[in-house]
C-alpha cells in the first residue's frame, strides 16, 4: 500500500457528491456528507460503483471543495458535523487538510471507512470524532472477505482488522456496521461475526439489511422482514450494549 503519498490541500479533495443534510450518517448529529471519489475495492453489493474509479466518470456530475465550504458557511448553527464517506475517503491525500479546515469552521468530523487503508486512517484519526467502520465478513475469514470485495490476492480482512485495532487504541467513538444478505450472511454467520466483534471489544454494532437499488443490476434480491430471524435479533440486542437494525 501507498505509505509515501504526498499530502495535498483541501481544494484538491475529489468530491463525487454532497448530501447537504442528514440525521442518519453520524448517530446523534445533524451532518453534511462529502462522498469522496475512488475506492480500491469492488464489493458485489456496492451502491456507488460510479465512485469506485479515482477519476470522475464523465457522465456524472460531481461536487467541489468550494461547494462544501459554501454549504457549511450557510449552515453554521444548523449542522453539527461533516461526514467524509465514499468511495473510500482515506485514499484521498487531501483528506487531512480538508478535515483540519472543516474542524476550524467548528464542525465535528465523521469518517466512514471500509478499513482498507489502516495506515491512512492513522494519518487522520486524531482529527476524527466518530468512525463508522464497515465490517463485511468475519475478520478471520479471508476467503469470504475476498469474495465480497472482489479482491483476489491481498488479505482485505487483515487490513480491516488492523484498522479496528487502531481505532480502538485511540479511544475515538465508533461503530462497526455490516451490510447483510442471506446469500452470503445467513443467520448463523451473522451471529458468529457478531460474537467475534464483541469478543474484540466492539460495543456498538449496526446490521444494515441489504437493499437493492432500482437503478443498479446487483446480484442480490431484496429480502423481507423475515431476515434476520427474530431470535437472531434478540441475540444481537443482548450481545451489544448498543445495537441497531437498519433496513434503509
Ligand atoms: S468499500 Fe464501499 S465504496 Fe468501495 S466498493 Fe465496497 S461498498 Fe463500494
Amino acid at each position: 500500500m501507498d505509505q509515501k503519498r504526498v499530502a495535498a490541500v483541501a481544494d484538491e479533495l475529489k468530491i463525487a457528491a454532497i448530501t447537504p443534510y442528514t440525521s442518519i450518517d453520524y448517530p446523534g448529529c445533524f451532518s453534511a456528507v462529502a462522498f469522496i471519489q475512488g475506492c480500491p475495492w469492488r464489493c458485489r453489493y456496492c451502491h456507488n460503483p460510479h465512485m469506485q474509479p479515482r477519476e470522475f466518470p464523465p457522465q456524472y456530475l460531481h461536487s467541489s471543495w468550494g461547494e462544501l465550504v459554501t454549504l457549511l458557511e450557510r449552515r453554521k448553527g444548523l449542522l453539527d458535523a461533516v461526514v467524509f464517506s465514499g468511495g473510500e475517503p482515506t485514499l484521498d491525500p487531501a483528506l487531512r487538510d480538508a478535515m483540519q479546515r472543516v474542524k476550524e469552521m467548528g464542525f465535528k468530523i465523521g469518517l466512514h471507512t471500509s478499513g482498507c487503508y489502516p495506515e491512512h486512517v492513522a494519518q487522520v484519526i486524531d482529527l476524527v470524532d466518530w468512525v463508522g467502520l464497515d465490517v463485511k465478513a468475519s475478520l478471520t475469514d479471508a476467503e469470504a472477505y475476498r469474495w465480497i470485495t472482489g479482491l483476489n490476492k491481498s488479505d482485505p480482512a487483515d487490513h480491516v482488522s488492523q484498522t479496528l485495532e487502531l481505532i480502538q487504541k485511540t479511544g475515538v467513538s465508533y461503530e462497526c456496521r455490516t451490510t447483510a444478505h442471506p446469500a452470503y450472511l445467513p443467520d448463523e454467520k451473522i451471529l458468529s461475526l457478531a460474537k467475534e466483534l464483541r469478543s474484540r471489544g466492539v460495543e456498538t454494532f449496526a446490521l444494515q439489511v441489504y437493499r437493492k437499488p432500482k437503478e443498479l443490476d446487483l446480484p442480490f434480491a431484496n429480502v423481507g422482514h423475515e431476515y434476520p430471524e427474530p431470535e437472531t435479533l434478540e441475540a444481537l440486542q443482548k450481545l451489544f450494549p448498543r445495537f441497531e437494525l437498519r433496513r434503509e
